[in-house]
């Protein structure tokens, strides 16, 4: 049956009483998991949904989360998940955009999704951390099974912002979702119902998407959650629940890294360490890995390939700061602006073909065109393949600085950063020049305890990387502004006023 709910249903069946769901102290088995679900799938049906229609989540970490996204995929409903985080006005524009039917918010997330809700004139039903109460199922009785959905009907819409203009809703099907979740637990992480989880990822991002809940689910295993990132109660959760799949994007490892606690907790549960979402500095990769003792692979992807379409593959030879080669079921190019494949350690822009790749940018014909002009889905990533097939992102296509005609990536002067002692984060950007077009400019943060002089930093990096590449401006920040999964968001980083010409 084609339903990614269908995977809950199996494991309910083969793995009814082993935990599927923790936050803190409350726990809920798999059989539990499903009921739950089930009565958010007969409610639905009850309130007319039918399958295909629009159903939004807005939810942080909490078990609300699974039980109403299973409950509304075993309606054969499509779920638009959400950040928790956003405004009335924000959440409006998803409704909107998705021609949603109900929305589901979270009764700690203040009245944003009930306001948007009221405005474009939809229902929303706000509930608690662990779900919807009884009265509000009702009396509905719970789905008696799942509805059945055809492979490239789309399960969920994820909003993102692609490569270019506002936010908009991939589509993904159910195949799509639940091939590279089976490879992703097959080849790549190998999770047996034995494996704990950590559900540190925003389940509302495809990498926590996949990677975590769908991930644990057909598995059996165990995803412990936390609501919102904090490092130290990372380590705390991990220690308790005796962790051993951590899934993350780089600012957690680095936040876990240079925590005060990192040396005294105990970690050593942790099997495999997952890293992706953006680059992850080879410096703190290194730290990482010998301050607590377990390795990290970094693997590469988008929402639109659902996300995961390359990885530092186990039993294969890893290259730190690569992001491995393409998983099973995905093909990958490095191509030039015609789509033609370029040499062998050349740059240019991924282009990416397999069951992962989205149907599309819902209701957007002429975006999805454009991203998929010949097939290959065109990423917007800049890399480079090596002799032995590794793939190294060079950086976006966008974040390209040009300085005077020459060409800097942001990264490759961040990675000089990062070895620096004194630093926590770093973010490189382009600042208006008058007569370089652009000049490459620095924001760093520094380990706590710790700090250098911007010319300290310059001269660092000078004698790292050619002349015409290291920043002339380089300034100090308390916090580096992050988007919802933690990644630094370069875009959003500003120059100090003055800086620049
Ligand atoms: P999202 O759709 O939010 O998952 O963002 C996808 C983007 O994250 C990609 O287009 C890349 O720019 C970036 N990204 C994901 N994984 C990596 C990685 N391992 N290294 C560098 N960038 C990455």
């Amino acid at each position: 049956m084609t339903n990614l709910a269908a995977n809950l249903v199996q494991t309910a069946a083969d793995h009814g009483d082993r935990p599927a769901v923790r936050l803190d102290d409350a726990v809920l088995t798999y059989s539990d998991l499903y009921s739950a679900a089930a009565g958010v799938a007969g409610m639905l049906t009850g309130r007319g949904i039918n399958p295909g229609d629009r159903v939004g989540l807005v939810f942080p970490n909490v078990p609300a989360y699974p039980i109403v996204f299973y409950g509304a995929l075993l309606a054969g409903a499509t779920v638009v998940p959400m950040n928790p985080l956003l405004k009335a006005r924000e959440v409006e524009y998803y409704l909107t955009d998705s021609g949603m039917s109900l929305v589901f918010g979270w009764d700690g997330g203040g009245d944003a999704v009930a306001e948007a809700a009221k405005s474009v004139g939809i229902d929303s039903v706000i509930v608690g951390a662990m779900g919807p109460s009884a009265e509000q199922i009702g009396d509905a009785e719970p789905a008696p099974d799942v509805v059945d959905r055809a492979d490239d009907d789309t399960a969920v819409i994820l909003y993102t912002s692609g490569t270019t203009g506002q936010p908009k809703g991939a589509e993904l099907t159910h195949h799509n979702l639940d091939t590279n979740c089976r490879t992703t637990v097959d080849a790549l992480i190998q999770i047996t119902p034995d494996d704990v989880i950590m559900g540190c990822l925003p389940l509302f991002h495809v990498f926590g998407l996949t990677c975590g809940l769908n991930a644990s689910v057909v598995t059996g295993s165990c995803l412990t959650l936390i609501p919102r990132f904090d490092a130290g109660k990372a380590l705390e959760v991990i220690e308790r629940d005796k962790v051993t799949v951590f899934e993350g994007v780089p600012t957690m490892y680095a936040g876990i890294l240079h925590h005060e606690n990192a040396d005294s907790a105990d970690v050593s549960s942790l099997r495999t360490c997952i890293s992706g979402g953006s680059a992850m500095p080879v410096e703190i990769m290194k730290s990482f890995e010998e301050k607590l003792g377990c390795v990290i692979l970094e693997g590469y992807g988008l929402s639109e390939t659902s996300p995961v379409a390359s990885f530092n593959q186990p039993g294969k030879e890893r290259k730190p700061g690569s992001i491995g080669f393409e998983v099973p079921g995905c093909e990958m190019k490095v191509v030039d602006d015609d789509g033609n494949e370029v040499a062998e350690g050349e740059p240019g822009e991924i282009a990416i073909r397999g069951e992962n790749v989205m149907k599309g940018y819902w209701g957007r014909p002429e975006a999805t065109a454009e991203s998929i002009p010949d097939g290959w889905f065109r990423t917007g990533d800049v890399a480079t393949k090596d002799a032995d097939g590794y793939y190294t992102i060079v950086d976006r296509k966008k974040d390209l600085i040009i300085r005077g005609g020459y060409n800097v990536y942001p990264r490759e002067i961040e990675e000089a950063l990062y070895e620096h002692p004194a630093v926590a984060e770093a973010a490189v950007i382009g600042i208006k020049h008058s007569d370089l077009g652009e000049e490459v400019g620095a924001a760093v943060s520094f380990k706590s305890g710790e700090s250098a002089e911007p010319d300290e930093l310059k001269a660092f990096v000078k004698e790292r990387v050619a002349a015409y590449k290291y920043p002339r401006h380089v300034w100090v920040v308390e916090e580096l502004p992050k988007g919802p999964t933690g990644k630094i968001l370069r875009r959003e980083v500003e120059a100090p006023e003055g800086t620049g010409s």
